[in-house]
C-alpha cells in the first residue's frame, strides 16, 4: 500500500548524522548534550542498578509504578488537573514510541493529521505508516525580513482555520520547537484550542524541551487551557529532561479514554520499557518536585546554562556573516547563511561536513516537499555542547570566513 510508505524525508536526517559521523571534527548536528547527566540522576540510576535483582526483570508494562506516580505527581500541580497515574500515563521507548503510539492508535486510514512547519522530522512518516494524510501549515515570518527571533516565526489564524476540514483528526504542535526555537504564547495556543475544540479535534502536544526556555519566554502547555484536558496528548522526554538522550525513557500523558488505546499498541509492539532507567528518572523527578522553583533546581539551572550557550553561538555566527535567528526555547539555533554562500542548504551542509569538518543539518529537511524550497536557506546548530565544542566550531567558521 503506497500510502501507507513514508516518504525519503526523514532518511536525509539520517544521512547527514551518518556524513557527520564519517566526516566531522565538530558535531552540532543531531540533538545530544556532549556533557554529563547531573549528578543526582546519574546516582538515581547506580542507586538503581544495586537496588536488588527485580530491577534488573520486567516491570510495569504501561510504566514503571514509581515513574508513573511522580510523573503524575509533578505534572498534575503543573498542569492543574489531577492526574490519574495509572490511567493517564503510558510510558514509553523516548518520546518517539509515545509520538508512534500515538499516530497508530488514534488515527485511521484516511484522516488527516495538521502538522505546523518547520517540524520534528518523524511525525510525517508516522503520519503516514498510520494511514492517515499529512495537512501542512507553515509558521511564517512576520515583518520586513528583518526577523531576529524565534517569536516571530508566527501562524496565521486564518491560514491555519482554513486547514481544517471534517476530516481533520489531530493536529500535531511542537513548544518549545525543534528547530526554529519558537515557544508559542498563551494568545497562540488559545488559538489553535479554540479550533480544535471548534472541529472536535484531538491536539498531540510534543513538549520535550519543556523546561528549556531563555530571556523570560514561558513554556505554556496547551493540555491546561479550558477544554483541552480532555482533548490533548501531551509528550515528554526523561533524555531531554534530564540530558540523557540515551536513556530513552519517554511519556504520554493524556485522559484515561485516549491512553488506553494507546497502551494496546504499546503492549503490542514495544510492551516493556526498561526498568532501572525508569526508576532514575523517577527518582530525578522526585528530587525535582522537591526543589522546584528554587536555584537548586536541575529545570532552572540546565536552561541557565544553555542561555549562555546560545547568546555565544549567536555572537559567533553573526561574527562570520551569518543570520542567527534567536531561539526562545529548546536546543537549537537557526541561521540564514545567504550572505555567505548562494547554494541550498542540503549542499551547504555536505560541503561544511566534508570540507570544514562541522556538521550541521539542513533546515529544509524540517519542511514537507511543497513548502522546503522556500525556507532553504537556513541550517541548524546544536548548543548543548561543552564549551570546548563550541570553540572548536569557532576555530573552524573563523578560519574560514
Ligand atoms: N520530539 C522532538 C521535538 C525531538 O527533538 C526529539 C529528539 N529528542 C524527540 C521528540 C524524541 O525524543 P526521545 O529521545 O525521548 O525519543
Ligand atoms: N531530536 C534530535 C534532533 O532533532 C535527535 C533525534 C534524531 O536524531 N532523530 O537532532
Amino acid at each position: 500500500n503506497n500510502f501507507r510508505q513514508p516518504n525519503t524525508m526523514n532518511v536525509n536526517k539520517v544521512e547527514f548524522t551518518q556524513l557527520a559521523a564519517a566526516y566531522s571534527k565538530v558535531n552540532l548536528g543531531q540533538g545530544f548534550p556532549d556533557f554529563a547527566p547531573p549528578k543526582f540522576v546519574q546516582e538515581a540510576f547506580c542507586h538503581a542498578l544495586n537496588e536488588g535483582p527485580m530491577m534488573h526483570q520486567y516491570t510495569r508494562a504501561f510504566g514503571h509504578v514509581p515513574l508513573v506516580k511522580s510523573l503524575a505527581k509533578f505534572f498534575s500541580r503543573v498542569i492543574g488537573h489531577e492526574i490519574d497515574p495509572l490511567e493517564d500515563i503510558l510510558v514509553t521507548v523516548g518520546a518517539y514510541q509515545a509520538l508512534f503510539s500515538a499516530f497508530q492508535a488514534l488515527i485511521n486510514e484516511g484522516d488527516e493529521v495538521i502538522i505546523v512547519e518547520p517540524f520534528f522530522d518523524c511525525y510525517q512518516p508516522m503520519v503516514k505508516m498510520a494511514g492517515g494524510q499529512p495537512v501542512y501549515i507553515p509558521l511564517r515570518p512576520k515583518g520586513d525580513g528583518s526577523v531576529l527571533s524565534s517569536g516571530d516565526w508566527v501562524l496565521s489564524p486564518e491560514e491555519l482555520a482554513s486547514k481544517f476540514t471534517p476530516r481533520t483528526k489531530a493536529l500535531v504542535i511542537n513548544t518549545p520547537n525543534n528547530p526554529l526555537g519558537k515557544v508559542y504564547k498563551t494568545e497562540e495556543l488559545q488559538m489553535i484550542a479554540d479550533l480544535c475544540i471548534k472541529h472536535d479535534v484531538l491536539v498531540i502536544s510534543d513538549e520535550v524541551y519543556e523546561w528549556l526556555t531563555y530571556d523570560g519566554a514561558k513554556h505554556v502547555k496547551i493540555a491546561s487551557l479550558p477544554g483541552m484536558w480532555e482533548r490533548t496528548i501531551t509528550i515528554g522526554s526523561g533524555g531531554k529532561t534530564f540530558s540523557a538522550t540515551g536513556w530513552k525513557v519517554g511519556w504520554a500523558i493524556s485522559s484515561g479514554h485516549i491512553i488506553k488505546h494507546m497502551k494496546t499498541i504499546h503492549q503490542n509492539t514495544v510492551y516493556h520499557c526498561a526498568t532501572p532507567a525508569q526508576e532514575a528518572v523517577a527518582r530525578g523527578f522526585e528530587r525535582e518536585y522537591e526543589v522546584f522553583g528554587t536555584p537548586e533546581s536541575y529545570f532552572q539551572q540546565l536552561p541557565a546554562m544553555l542561555h549562555h550557550k546560545k547568546n555565544k553561538l549567536a555572537s559567533l555566527l553573526k561574527s562570520v556573516g551569518l543570520k542567527p535567528i534567536m531561539p526562545e526555547g529548546g536546543y537549537f539555533m537557526t541561521a540564514d547563511f545567504s550572505s555567505i554562500n548562494e547554494a541550498k542548504d542540503f549542499r551547504f551542509v555536505k560541503w561544511l561536513i566534508k570540507e570544514k569538518g562541522l556538521a550541521t543539518i539542513p533546515v529544509s529537511a524540517f519542511y514537507s516537499p511543497e513548502h522546503g524550497k522556500e525556507f532553504d536557506k537556513y541550517i541548524r546548530f546544536c548548543f548543548v555542547k561543552e564549551e570546548a565544542t563550541l570553540d572548536a566550531a569557532a576555530e573552524i567558521l573563523k578560519k574560514w570566513s
